[in-house]
């Protein structure tokens, strides 16, 4: 009997291992199509400065309308694009779009632009931003690029000269989803960030967990003393805004403001947020 429910088993688990394979490859062939069909939209997340209690910018965030499983998850997909290389052009695309629609803003109002490593390894990233720069008309000091801690885990040393030469076009580099990584500390060292977004596991816990609070803590420190702006992801309380104020983080971002949303909600976002954006939540 037991035999043959092992038997059972190991066909049970068999099976699964092809679905998943199956769901994996109808994934990568819908993503290879997803761009000239259109399925692709950028939405927009205030990010929002305490000291000035409004909206400083907005990260574009890449979305897919998926036409049978609707909105796909980009922690899901883009792992997928990274592996087959779309990322490359997807992310040429993502910067060219948020530079257009950002040069409409008031010029106060920065943009924030996500970049896989395997954009780095592209080699020709610098001339795209200066493309999607000159393209768009946007000056680059309203361009934010993100970067994670893994960009520095392989190729480092190509990695950051190309980072140097994206900070000398005048974009500013922040170090995204900050505490995840291996190591942190050293990176700070290794280049000059203009601002660290520390990760929202850390916020999501801070009015629970001493030691999420310590964290932040000592995140919001180091940004004071090394003159790096820090931002708190996933702001999604009263309590958490109020002790990220207390502890002197300089921006938030999260759903206690808004979710990331389709550009043509951007001048209500400006107007709900430009002056009072913390009181109005
Ligand atoms: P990320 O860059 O750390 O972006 C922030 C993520 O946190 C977004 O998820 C956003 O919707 C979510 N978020 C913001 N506020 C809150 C909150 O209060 N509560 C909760 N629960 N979540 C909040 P999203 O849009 O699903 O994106 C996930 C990740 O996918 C991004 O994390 C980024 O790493 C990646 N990504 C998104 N767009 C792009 C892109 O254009 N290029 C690249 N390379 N990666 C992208
Ligand atoms: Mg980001
Ligand atoms: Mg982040
Ligand atoms: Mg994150």
């Amino acid at each position: 009997r037991a035999k043959a429910a092992g038997g059972g088993c190991h066909h049970f688990f068999e099976k699964e291992m092809d679905r998943q394979a199956q769901r994996r490859r109808d994934m990568e062939r819908d993503l290879r199509h997803a761009f000239a069909r259109g399925e692709f939209d950028l939405h927009y997340q205030p990010l929002i400065d305490l000291a000035e209690d409004r909206v400083s910018g907005f990260e574009a965030l890449l979305r897919w309308h998926h036409p049978e499983r609707g909105m796909v998850s980009p922690a899901d997909f883009i792992p997928i694009a990274e592996d087959i290389g779309l990322i490359v052009g997807l992310g040429e695309w993502v910067l060219r779009q948020a530079c257009l629609e950002a040069a409409r803003w008031p010029n106060d109002v920065k943009i924030a632009v996500n970049l896989s490593p395997v954009q780095f390894r592209s080699r020709n990233l610098v001339q795209v931003v200066i493309s999607a720069l000159a393209q768009s008309g946007l000056s680059p000091r309203r361009l934010e690029l993100e970067i994670t801690e893994s960009l520095f885990l392989a190729d480092s040393e190509a990695n950051l000269a190309t980072l140097h030469q994206l900070r000398s076009l005048g974009v500013r580099i922040s170090m995204d989803d900050f505490g995840t990584g291996y190591s942190s500390l050293s990176y700070l060292r290794s280049f000059p960030f203009d601002k660290i977004k520390i990760d929202r596991s850390f916020v999501k816990d801070l009015t629970e967990r001493p030691d999420c609070l310590a964290i932040v803590r000592a995140i919001a420190g180091l940004g004071r003393s090394l003159n790096i702006t820090t931002l708190a992801e996933g702001v999604e309380t009263v309590e958490q805004l109020d002790a990220l104020r207390a502890e002197g983080c300089h921006e938030v971002q999260g759903f206690l403001f808004s979710p990331a949303r389709p550009a043509a909600e951007i001048a209500g976002l400006l107007m709900k947020f430009g002056h009072a954006a913390s009181k109005a939540a």
